[in-house]
Order: C-alpha cells, then structure tokens, then sequence
C-alpha cells in the first residue's frame, strides 16, 4: 500500500515547515490537515455561523470546498469556496475557530475520507494532531514534533510578522497555551502521540537538523 509519513504535534512545533521540506524531498504529497479544520473555521465566520452551533457546523463541514493550489514556487494557495485565503487562514483567529469546530466528532467524521483521499502513489506525508493516531495508524512511519512553548510563539510570531500582522509575542504565547489545553482536554480525538511514533523535541534545533532526522526514520 501507499506509504504514509505522519507529522504529528501541537502548534508552532514545527510541523508545517518540516513536513513541506520532507515532502518535497521525497516527492511525495503533502497533506496540511490543519488548514482543512481552518477552512472550516474561516467559512462558518464568513457565513456568521455560532461557533456554539453544532449542527450548522456539521453542515458548514460538508459545503465547504478547500482546494491546495501548488505551482510549486513557494507556498501551496488554499483556496475556501473559490476564494485565495492562504493569508486568513494562517492567523491565530483562524487558528481558534479551528480549534473550536475541530472540538466536534461529526466535525471530524465528515473531515475523515477527505484526509484519507490524499494517501496517492508515491507517498503522503500527512501533517496534523490525529493523523498517526486515528486518520492513518497504519502509518510505516511516524514522528511526534514538539518545542517548548516560548519558542512555538516566537516561531508564529516570525511567521505572522514577515506577513505584516502585528502582534505581540505575549499574545500570542497566552493563545497558543489556551488552543493547546483546549486540543489536549477535549474529549474526542485529544492531542497525544500515537505509541509508535517517534517523539523529537525540536527546541533550539535548526530546520535543516529536524529534516535530517525525520529523512533517517522514513529510511529506515
Ligand atoms: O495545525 P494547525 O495549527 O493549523 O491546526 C489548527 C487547529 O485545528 C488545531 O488547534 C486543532 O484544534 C485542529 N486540528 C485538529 N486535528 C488536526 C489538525 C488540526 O484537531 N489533524
């Protein structure tokens, strides 16, 4: 079967960087997981949908067209509905909606098949919180990034500050420590490393060091 590379962790760990780099190295697919339940997120907000109402979420789900645009020079466009959001989805109001519907099981069951229909030939490497755990355990090979909180910040706040939105590295802390207990205490599909997946704390590591490793594990 097709072999699948699962990139698993909390925000700013790293996880998007690594796993484009990885993919592109191997020639495999890439899948941002994280950008579909931002999709989600950003589409219920244009539709003024309440984060508190399940069922219109559930519904929002399954209407919401997410395309990855790759022209292969620089970053892949996501366009929701027809429209480029690459730049809305990254920002942490993005981040907390997802987060918010991500907390929903028939949010997540209806998000299932479509993660699972990027597992093409030659390979996948699938990018998320769930993806070694419940959309592909039979995984040959999986990794569990982390980092320290204050670098996790530091990183978004680079990310987002090279885009020209202003933030503050406390902000941004506060948000990330509230979306990651969130991810960690909900009740379904809550943020923990699959047991065969290779944890690597990736605090003070350069990029280059993180694929090097990650490279070493899928050879071996
Ligand atoms: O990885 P990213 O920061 O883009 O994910 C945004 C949010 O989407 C996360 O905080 C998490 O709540 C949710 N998510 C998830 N399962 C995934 C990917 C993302 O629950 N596989």
């Amino acid at each position: 079967s097709v072999p699948v590379l699962t990139i698993d962790g909390p925000s700013g760990s790293g996880k998007g960087t690594i796993s484009r780099i990885v993919a592109a190295r191997l020639g495999w697919h890439y899948l941002d997981s994280g950008a579909l339940y931002r999709a989600v997120g950003i589409a219920a907000g244009w539709s003024d949908i309440d984060l508190s109402d399940a069922s219109a979420l559930v519904r929002c789900t399954f209407d919401t067209h997410v395309e990855f645009r790759d022209d292969g020079a620089g970053e892949p466009r996501v366009i929701v509905n027809g429209t480029d959001a690459t730049d809305e989805l990254r920002t942490e109001t993005a981040g907390a909606a997802a987060s918010a519907i991500a907390a929903i099981p028939e949010v997540r069951a209806a998000l299932k098949e479509r993660q699972r229909a990027f597992r093409q030939p030659p390979g996948l490497v699938a990018d998320g919180r769930d993806m070694g755990t419940v959309i592909f355990p039979d995984a040959a090979h999986k990794v569990f990034l982390t980092a320290s909180a204050e670098e996790r910040a530091e990183r978004r706040y680079k990310q987002l500050k090279a885009k020209g939105v202003s933030v503050t590295i406390d902000g941004l802390l506060r948000e990330i420590l509230a979306r990651d207990a969130r991810d960690a205490s909900r009740a379904v599909a809550p943020l923990r490393p699959a047991s065969d997946a290779v944890p690597i704390d990736t605090t003070g590591l350069p990029i280059e060091a993180v694929v090097a490793r990650v490279l070493d594990i899928v050879s071996r």
